[in-house]
């Protein structure tokens, strides 16, 4: 507080300037009533600071809101691609291989396991290949059309080094089995690709990060003027993938097992 008549700092409390010497006593109220007012306005936070972290949060909370949309899919390299063949096709190969190997060599079983084996085992691999992340689907399949044929012909190979039969198919009968088993490899392998792209878009989707692209957005503007939100419109397009992916995957299941075993039923 400053005496308002030589502006020297006084005690709040005090009567009397000590410097100046003069009285309080008329303009004590009204010292008193600016103290309090200078009081309240140091307690005032200083709002521009405020201002300053509202405006960092809410851009923290846009850039986290837009960065799964924005960012593109991880797309690996080519060594990631090399990779990926690598685990997920050429070691099933070698595992159906071994199988073949193991079943009508070592043990001498039955060939229906090996056909068991055939569509039981490619399933995982596609599945975990297609959960990882988002793929385009033909190259993948055309490298499983090129699995399962290596697979067919390399088993048809490991037999022929053990017995000296012919590796090739030698007539219209061999070649329908070699097409049809390896059929049911492939399918068995699409189907892990497509039960794996259901898996991941709905994990996508319960992450609520799912991209909403310009399609869902024109969409929802073309059914019903846009009454219908793009967020709803691309749950119910979320849906119809998943229930399509499934029943395709259903429909693989079923040509996979019944090229696979149709001459053993
Ligand atoms: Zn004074």
């Amino acid at each position: 507080m400053n005496c308002p008549y030589c502006q020297s700092e006084v005690h709040p409390d005090a009567v009397v300037c000590k410097t100046c010497q003069r009285d309080f006593y008329l303009v004590k109220p009204m010292m008193d009533k600016i103290a309090a007012l200078e009081k309240q306005l140091a307690e005032v936070p200083d709002t521009s600071a405020q201002v300053a972290r509202i405006a960092a949060l809410e851009l923290q909370v846009q850039q986290a809101s837009e960065a799964p949309a924005t960012q593109p899919q991880p797309q690996p390299g080519l060594g990631g691609a090399l990779a990926d063949v690598l685990g997920y096709l050429v070691v099933p190969l070698v595992l159906l291989l071994a199988a073949h190997a193991a079943i009508t060599i070592v043990f001498d079983l039955n060939i229906l396991y090996l056909r068991v084996v055939s569509i039981v085992l490619p399933m995982p691999f596609g599945f975990l290949l297609f959960r990882k992340h988002a793929r385009r689907m033909l190259p993948w399949f055309l490298g499983v059309v090129a699995l399962a044929l290596a697979s067919v012909i390399g088993m048809s190979g490991i037999t022929s080094l053990s017995d000296g039969t012919p590796v090739m198919p030698q007539n219209n009968f061999e070649w329908k089995e070699v097409i049809e088993y390896a059929a049911s490899i492939a399918f068995s392998f699409l189907t892990g690709m497509l039960l794996g792209s259901v898996a991941l878009v709905s994990d996508s989707g319960a992450r609520g990060d799912q991209p909403k692209g310009p399609v869902v957005r024109m969409l929802s503007i073309m059914i019903d003027d846009g009454k219908v939100s793009p967020e709803k419109l691309h749950a119910h397009l979320k849906k119809l993938q998943e229930y399509t992916g499934t029943l395709v995957a259903l429909g693989t299941t079923i040509v996979s097992i019944y090229t696979g075993l149709k001459n053993f039923l």
